[in-house]
């Protein structure tokens, strides 16, 4: 599933739109991730349009176009951006649920299990979908009195649960999670009442880190992180602590609360 760095590397996909004029739009009507919309409007407002910017919130993006025409795109579990030459516009396929064409190139929006969301709103009004007053993970708005505020309301949960909350950490998902209690080293397990101030402090330094280390590497070019990151050992079982003092400790893997965690015993005691 996509998480933070991951949806910035996909909304550059369509960075060469801005400026660009849309020519034609194609969409598959029945696809469910049109489900929250008026398709024929969305179409109609995106026909002639001239993308001006795009943003990430979290997991989120937002296309605005010239003439208050906002464009909103969750890529779910399976959602990819990709831009094409125009050429290949009959090579599409039924996964391609939204193409924007242009004079040169198509920007495509393909989900095939259509966990994926689009979005749309005619003036600056009707953006409620966008998250604006939570700043995400990845932005210097994001403090640590911020963070901590959160930790109070969830006292009683799971860390790594907490973590996962779109609402206080947006753009976190499963791996970050992972990353962040190991780089913390917080037991995941540990409930946000038991963690002293030290560790609330080692919480946010590690939220801030992952998030910058996560764009600069994956967000850029979808490069693999580098081996001293818990993320290149967590996939699968049998999994080894890349800490040198844990002296390749075995990492374990375990559900909390539904989702699955690794995390190594020796360091996240
Ligand atoms: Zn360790």
């Amino acid at each position: 599933m996509p998480e933070l760095a991951e949806v910035e590397y996909h909304r550059k996909q369509w960075d060469s739109l801005v400026g660009q004029m849309v020519c034609d739009v194609h969409v598959n009507p029945r696809a469910r991730i049109f489900r929250e919309i008026d398709i024929s409007l969305l179409v109609d407002s995106l026909r002639g349009a001239r993308l001006k910017t795009s943003l990430r919130h979290g997991k989120r993006m937002r296309f605005d176009f010239a003439g208050d025409v906002y464009l909103g795109i969750q890529l779910g579990m399976t959602g990819a951006m990709r831009r094409l030459p125009q050429s290949q516009l009959s090579m599409l396929d039924r996964h391609d649920h939204l193409v924007l064409e242009t004079a040169k190139d198509l920007f495509v929006f393909r989900d095939s299990r259509m966990f994926g969301l689009v979005r749309y709103a005619h003036d600056a009004e009707s953006l409620s979908w966008w998250p604006d007053d939570k700043p995400d993970v990845g932005s210097s708005r994001y403090t640590f009195e911020r963070m901590n505020a959160f930790l109070m309301r969830r006292q009683q949960s799971p860390i790594k649960n907490v973590l996962l909350d779109q609402e206080g950490f947006p753009g976190v998902g499963n791996w970050m999670a992972d990353e962040i209690c190991w780089r913390a080293r917080i037991d995941p397990r540990m409930r946000c009442i038991q963690l002293s101030d030290a560790e609330r402090e080692a919480l946010f330094e590690a939220v801030r880190e992952v998030a910058v280390d996560a764009l600069r590497v994956i967000g850029k070019d979808y490069s693999t992180p580098p081996n001293d990151w818990l993320f290149t050992h967590r996939w699968k079982d049998g999994g080894n602590c890349p800490r040198p003092a844990c002296k390749a400790a075995p990492l374990r893997r375990e559900k909390i609360a539904g989702r699955t965690a690794c995390y190594c015993p020796e360091c996240q005691e």
